[in-house]
């Protein structure tokens, strides 16, 4: 069947399962058969219970694992056919990840983490675009005085947002958050949401978050529930 509007669709589940061995010779499923279609600039949650398999889902998505059986596309790539190296390349181009701990570099400033994408070309080196467009997102995040900062001296809301940063900095079309929210309080909670939104809008970014937090998967415009392996819109 032709693809009519694949020039919106930025991602493609078909039947995507995944199976893990219990280490007793038997395996568990995970997903079951899970279909998902994520058009270009839309917001998405994954809520569900722990265990439900949220991450697994994030992580075939961002093509940091592989699903048993099924099919993923992402930007006209079909994941199941690229090579280990070309599924680097897709990632590093087309993917931004936050997770719920922020995994900064503790020796580095945040100027410096927030390049780190930068400098997988092959010059290893960033280009003054690139630190330009660092500048000014970590100003428009509210970091601008905290460029020279270690993490280590940020608190757990500031970190996250170096993170997102950092997530954002090669411009992908996709940003991947797995619990963004998950280590924050309330307020810093809120805040990371509000942010996010707002990026999505004006860097045209498309969202997709894993969260156990409602108030944050009630500000996307789309809330699937994964529950039995199976993925129900909400
Ligand atoms: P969630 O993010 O919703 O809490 P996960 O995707 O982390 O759920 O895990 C879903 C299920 O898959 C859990 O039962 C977990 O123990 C299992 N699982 C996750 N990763 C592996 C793995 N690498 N090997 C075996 N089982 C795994
Ligand atoms: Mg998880």
């Amino acid at each position: 069947m032709a693809d009519t509007d694949s020039s919106r669709t930025l991602l493609r589940l078909e039947a995507v399962s995944k199976e893990y061995p219990t280490g007793d010779g038997s395996f568990v499923w995970v997903l079951a058969a899970v279909d998902l279609v994520v058009s270009r600039g839309e917001t998405h949650a994954v809520v569900g219970p722990s265990g439900s398999g949220k991450s697994t889902l994030l992580n075939i998505i961002g093509a940091l694992d592989r699903p048993t059986s099924g099919r993923v596309l992402l930007a006209g790539n079909d994941l199941a056919k690229a090579t280990d190296s070309e599924l680097d390349a897709i990632r590093n181009r087309e993917i931004g990840f936050v997770f719920q701990a922020h995994h900064l570099l503790p020796q580095c400033t945040v100027l410096e983490n927030v390049l780190v994408p930068t400098l997988a070309g092959p010059s290893g080196r960033s280009n003054p675009e690139s630190e330009q467009r660092a500048r000014s997102l970590l100003e428009r995040v509210g970091l601008g005085h905290r460029l020279g900062y270690r993490p280590g001296l940020l608190s757990g809301g500031e970190q996250q947002r170096v993170a997102v940063v950092r997530a954002l900095i090669n411009r992908p079309k996709l940003l991947l958050a797995d619990e963004p929210t998950g280590s924050l309080d309330h307020a810093t909670a809120t805040e990371l949401a509000d942010l996010l939104v707002e990026l999505n809008r004006e860097e045209g970014v498309t969202l997709i978050t894993v969260t156990h937090a409602g108030d944050l998967a009630e500000r996307m415009g789309a809330v699937h529930e994964l529950r039995d392996g199976k993925l129900e819109r909400r």
